[in-house]
């Protein structure tokens, strides 16, 4: 290809930097904080209200189960290195806790999902002195995660303050359209099938906020076997009331709903997998799956689907990956 440009190329590099030296918020305040958190939900909200003016990194990826995840060096690393450490807690990361407990006496480490009310929280059914962590799964409750967020990075860089709070409007309107379309799609299921069975108890949030009953395999944490007894009842439930789909989710081992499957199928009750949850990670970076709004859009989506209800394939705004 032939350059045309007056200008050699470094110049014209330099040109470009000096511009956006000058006006780019980021380089403007110096280097983008680094914030280092522990779901891909905390990323995405902290990319949201951060803008330019944060790096944000996620310890864990698509398709990691949050409940189990033990830190690595490369994570002890980043974690220390960050001048931002954001975790959700109420009782998510079991493994990590007294790292970031311990790190919190050094630098900044904020527990956001702490931000949810306590009188809003549920517990979990096997320990009733803890709470249940899956609080994204209504996003009334992520509200408050996300106004920590912005707090967080407030505290970071009170110079960027007033970009944070026009970004946190922004994402929390989204939210309030999120919600609307949750309630107004899921409300179209019929009431005898609002019974959502999954891998592990992910979904008491979800199940509180749209009338629904859910029922796991496994219970809260997913650090706990499912029993034989345990799979005996979810069976004789799918059959005496005649579900019609069943759900695995992307961060736990589909072994139990194949055998829920199969148990069903024995006392000649045909069962089908309803898709895919994204129950304790969203999808993969940079899929809209991968963002907080998108991961809960097509759970909602998935959801109200498989149980006979009306939503549009692609979801609340035409963008997520059409399935079958
Ligand atoms: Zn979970």
């Amino acid at each position: 290809m032939l350059d045309r440009s007056p200008f050699p190329l470094s110049r014209r590099l330099f040109l470009a930097l000096a511009a956006a030296a000058a006006t780019g918020p980021a380089l403007a305040q110096g280097q983008p904080l680094r914030v280092v958190t522990t779901t891909g939900m905390i990323a995405d909200t902290a990319r949201r209200i951060g803008g330019a003016d944060v790096a944000v990194t996620a310890l864990f990826g698509a398709g990691v189960d949050p409940h189990s995840y033990r830190q690595t060096r490369s994570d002890i690393a980043a974690m220390t290195q960050a001048d931002l450490v954001l975790w959700h807690s109420l009782n998510l990361e079991a493994q990590l806790e007294r790292f970031l407990r311990d790190l919190a006496r050094r630098k900044p480490v904020v527990a956001v999902g702490e931000a949810v009310p306590a009188d809003r929280r549920l517990t979990d059914e096997d320990y009733k002195d803890r709470p249940d962590p899956h609080v994204w799964m209504n996003p009334d409750l992520w509200v408050f995660v996300a106004e920590a967020v912005r707090d967080a990075l407030k505290r970071a860089r009170p110079a960027a303050a007033s970009r944070f709070d026009a970004n946190t409007a922004v994402f929390l309107s989204e939210i309030g359209a999120l919600q609307a379309y949750s309630r107004r799609v899921l409300g179209g299921v019929a009431p005898e099938r609002r019974l959502l069975i999954t891998a592990h108890d992910a979904f008491s949030y979800f199940a509180q906020a749209y009338g629904f009953e859910v029922m796991g395999i496994q219970g809260v944490s997913t650090e706990s076997e499912a029993g034989l007894q345990r799979i005996r009842e979810l069976v004789d439930v799918i059959v005496t009331r005649k579900v019609g789909a069943i759900f695995v989710e992307s961060s736990v081992s589909d072994r139990n709903i194949r055998a829920l499957i199969e148990g069903a199928a024995a006392r000649g009750h045909a069962v089908s997998i309803g898709g895919e949850l994204f129950s304790d990670a969203p999808g993969p970076d940079g899929a809209y799956e991968g963002s907080y709004v998108g991961m809960i859009d097509h759970n909602v989506t998935l959801i109200a689907r498989a149980l006979g209800g009306e939503a549009p394939a692609t979801g609340m705004n035409g963008r997520l990956a059409a399935k079958g």
